[in-house]
């Protein structure tokens, strides 16, 4: 009996809705997302009428309840959307990351009951766009150290005055328009023992003292995902507009950090799947001194261990997801783990598929090469690879026991 359900398990689809959604969302990117990824990354454009067909699939609040307008699903689901739009389009899962995983569930998990009301809908419809601002010019990985200040007027109301760098769908544009609804963290004060208090403010397109800086243009990858620096210059906010407790952010920022870094280990592991898949076919078709190129060890080499580290990742980071509970923290380990080994696996597996398909692979319309500039990202967006290592090692300070469990 055990060594059937052992054997009948499946981690990566372990329930026919997860397979369903799979298919679902793999007809999508086939239809859909594959026409458009490739001139869209050349013209640096963010494809927003696409994005919002996602709404439509109940995609943009995934893990949002249905009583505010979304699926009300786990975190399996989440993982499994993220993988199989970025094996077409990195960039414009990044844009979907940022919205549905740093913006919806956020606000899901951290919100009053009017902010939910008031927001949630239109940003599960994609009727608004969303993003999270938390990095800033001078403040990445050192988050604590953010400049950005709210300060309390006499009125109740807040004024923020800040920058914040490298925000995705920050600008939906070439226009400067800015996304509906920023997810902003904030300074408000310093706690008794010297920790700066951070608070978390939802700021509305169109506020006074809030604009888009500067559309971040020529980036390596990610390029159909717009990123942005968001300005706020006596910023008044309405009291509403706070999410929780003063000084209370910390925490959510915190298990929403965990989040992200699972999702962009979910992303990872599409990017492995596909380059993957395209060097398994190319080292069939190309004959080279008269046999297939897959006969050859240098070849084989570049495939077996791409599929070796692939199924490592698609382990790791399925069996991480399984155990996730999206309400509460206390991830961290393995959320920065399966982030830590995914994404330099994904690069390497991408970089080996370029070299199998030789010069094909260096032309964007063999797809790898663009998988390739877009994995570099997510070793350095939502944590660099050295944020991963220290949190990881001091994790395992605290808990050695983890390493037994
Ligand atoms: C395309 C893109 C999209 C992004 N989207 C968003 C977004 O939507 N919202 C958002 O808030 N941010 C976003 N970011 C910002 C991203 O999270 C930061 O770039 C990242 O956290 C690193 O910060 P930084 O660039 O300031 O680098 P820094 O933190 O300055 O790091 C520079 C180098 O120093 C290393 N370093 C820093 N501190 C330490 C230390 N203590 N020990 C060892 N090494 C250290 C880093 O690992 C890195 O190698 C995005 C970035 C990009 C490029």
């Amino acid at each position: 009996m055990v060594e059937d359900m052992l054997t009948k398990f499946d981690l990566i689809n372990p329930s026919e809705s997860h397979f369903m959604l799979r298919e679902m969302v793999r007809d999508f990117v086939e239809k859909k997302v594959e026409l458009q990824a490739l001139e869209h990354d050349k013209e640096e454009k963010f494809n927003l009428e696409l994005f919002r067909e996602l709404g439509e699939l109940g995609l943009l609040g995934i893990t949002v309840s249905e009583e505010f307008g979304g699926s009300g699903l786990d975190a399996i689901s989440a993982l499994i959307v993220h993988e199989e739009l970025a094996s077409s389009d990195p960039a414009f899962t990044l844009s979907f990351l940022a919205h549905s995983m740093l913006t919806a569930n956020n606000l899901y998990s951290n919100g009053s009951e009017e902010q939910k009301k008031r927001f949630l809908p239109g940003l599960c419809s994609g009727e608004l766009v969303g993003c999270m601002a938390m990095s800033e010019p001078d403040y990445g990985t050192d988050v604590m150290g953010m400049k950005t200040f709210a300060k309390l007027n006499s009125d109740g109301n807040w004024v923020i005055n800040g920058n914040k760098m490298w925000i995705t769908n920050g600008s939906i544009d070439d226009k400067g328009t800015p996304a509906d609804l920023v997810w902003v963290y904030a300074k408000t004060g310093v706690s008794e023992n010297g920790r700066p208090q951070i608070s978390t403010f939802l700021v509305e397109k169109g506020m006074d003292g809030f604009s888009v800086g500067q559309k971040i243009y020529d980036k390596s990858g990610m390029r159909a995902s717009n990123t942005a620096e968001l300005v706020f210059e006596n910023c008044i906010v309405p009291k509403e507009n706070l999410v929780g407790e003063v000084g209370g952010s910390v925490l959510h920022m915190m298990r929403n950090l965990e989040i992200e870094r699972i999702a962009l280990a979910a992303m990872s592991l599409g990017i492995a799947r596909r380059s993957l898949m395209e060097m398994n076919k190319y080292a069939t078709e190309r004959v080279s001194f008269g046999k297939p190129i897959r006969e050859y060890g240098q070849i084989q080499r570049h495939i077996a261990e791409s599929y070796a580290e692939f199924k490592a990742m698609q382990a790791y980071i399925y069996n991480t997801a399984r155990m996730i509970d999206l309400e509460s923290g206390g991830y961290r380990l393995d959320t920065d783990g399966v982030k830590l080994f995914a994404t330099t696996a994904a690069k390497n597996i991408a970089d080996r598929a370029i070299q199998v398909m030789g010069g094909y692979g260096y032309v964007g319309e063999y797809v790898v090469e663009r998988l390739w500039r877009d994995s570099k990202l997510l070793e350095i967006g939502g944590g660099t690879l050295e944020s991963h290592q220290k949190n990881m090692t001091k994790e395992l300070y605290k808990n050695p026991d983890f390493i037994m469990k």
